[in-house]
């Protein structure tokens, strides 16, 4: 079935987009199911990137679209503040029993964004709240992505988002990345070398002394930038120095929480717990926008103080739990579990490892890496021209029938948790197809 092109596509101003290139060949999405996307014009598209990461439990899930139709009817909308409704209770209480202890209190967004803005703001309010008030800088990592709000961009470690936009929050510093392509390249999982990066923390308080510092943030698996899988004992490190000195650890999981690293969450499979962590995403199969920042019971106790009628953190959104947000959470949470979808890693992760790892040697490829089910594989930049071949895969790709994300000249991949052996099969000829044919 076709659908019609809208005739006036200039008012869209469309994020993280080439707006000039994409309106004079529109790539327009019409319909999806399963592990597939149907364009307007009847093509069927593979998913590789399970959307932008996030429909972990592939596209059409009728028991969400059931859940949140239903929801949509009996509740509409509670209003936030002062008042509640029983499924954000639940859903609370069924996602921090998802998570080790002490994360044992989930504040709702709307989005990986506000997922970041929440977690600074409650770190900072945190230090205060027990009376050290000058424990305010934040220190974030090189090629960091956390979204795209002020306190997000300033801790956050990637040079376009960041130099468009003025002063960003002072008081932020920021550690090197852990992309280590000279010893690492083709690493499978975790790169051996790369530990002793943690230590630049050390630096970084020595020079600003801890009474001044209140949380270091990092993604697990930076996914944004790449997927810069941590190095064996970086993220260990990390949590020793944090505890060391007092700074609160924050884990920003938007994309590694709920089964991207074959494990429900990074917290889970590299065995480190922070005392944040940032959820959005596959929170609802990215149904409905939702997100949550899981914090340590020391950190809601400390707020749990005072009047008793008082507002304890002065932070929220109009559509924080929202009933139809809850209900599409709790239906996913119920595929993930019923289909052990947060738990795929043992039984498919080799076989994409491997299925990648087949690309190596192939036009323009410098490195390949993969953890979970997420993939990446890295293309020699044009001279002067940087991501303009990886864009050209893209392209190339979604010509061929499969959808995937490249950034930078990173091809990276994080198909739905539903993916086949076959579709892996099928996704990787295609992309060694689009590397021999590229410029
Ligand atoms: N944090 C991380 C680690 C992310 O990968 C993303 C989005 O990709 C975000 C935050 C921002 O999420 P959103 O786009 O929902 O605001």
């Amino acid at each position: 079935m076709n659908v019609p092109v809208p005739n006036n596509l200039e008012a869209f101003w469309m994020p993280f987009t080439a707006n000039r290139q994409f309106k004079k060949a529109p790539r327009l999405l019409a319909s999806a199911s399963g592990m597939y996307y149907t364009t307007v014009d009847g093509r069927k598209l593979l998913d590789a990137a399970a959307g932008l990461w996030c429909v972990n439990a592939g596209h059409g899930r009728r028991e969400i679209v059931e859940a949140v139709a239903a929801q949509v009817g009996e509740l509409d909308y509670a209003p936030a503040f002062q008042m509640g409704h029983p499924k954000a209770f639940e859903l609370a209480a069924r996602l921090t029993s998802m998570m080790p202890k002490p994360l044992d209190h989930v504040f709702f967004t709307n989005s990986g964004s506000e997922s970041v803005e929440t977690a600074l703001k409650i770190a900072v309010a945190y230090q205060r709240a027990r009376g050290k008030g000058t424990k305010t800088r934040l220190i974030g990592r090189e090629r960091g992505y956390h979204g795209v709000n002020f306190g997000g961009i300033s801790v956050g470690g990637i040079p376009t988002n960041r130099k468009f936009f003025g002063s960003l929050l002072t008081g932020v510093d920021h550690m090197r990345h852990t992309h280590d392509i000279e010893r690492n390249a083709y690493s499978r999982g975790q790169p051996e070398y790369g530990a002793e990066f943690a230590d630049e923390l050390e630096r970084i308080i020595y020079l600003h002394d801890a009474s001044n510092i209140a949380a270091v943030i990092v993604e697990p698996m930076a996914g944004s930038t790449g997927v810069l899988v941590p190095p064996k004992g970086y993220l260990e490190r990390l949590r020793e120095i944090c505890t060391k000195h007092d700074i609160l650890l924050i884990f920003d999981e938007v994309i590694t929480g709920f089964g991207r690293l074959g494990a429900p969450f990074a917290v889970d499979y590299f065995g480190v717990v922070p005392d944040i962590v940032t959820t959005a995403k596959g929170i609802t199969n990215g149904v409905i926008p939702m997100g949550g920042v899981f914090c340590s019971s020391d950190i809601y106790d400390a707020f749990m103080t005072g009047p008793e009628h008082a507002i304890e953190l002065f932070h929220g959104y109009t559509y924080s739990a929202h009933p139809v947000a809850c209900a599409a959470s709790m239906a996913t949470l119920d595929i993930y579990a019923s289909e052990g979808l947060l738990n795929r890693g043992p039984e498919l992760a080799q076989y994409f490892e491997d299925a990648l790892h087949s690309l190596k040697g192939l036009p323009h490829v410098i490195d390949i890496r993969n953890i979970g089910l997420v993939g990446a594989i890295e293309l020699q930049p044009i001279d002067g021209e940087p991501t303009k071949r990886a864009f050209a895969a893209f392209l190339s790709a979604y010509e061929k029938g499969v959808m995937m994300r490249t950034t930078g000249d990173i091809i990276a991949l994080s198909p739905p948790l539903i993916v086949s052996k076959a579709e892996i099969d099928l996704l990787v000829s295609v992309i060694a197809d689009v590397l021999k044919a590229l410029p």
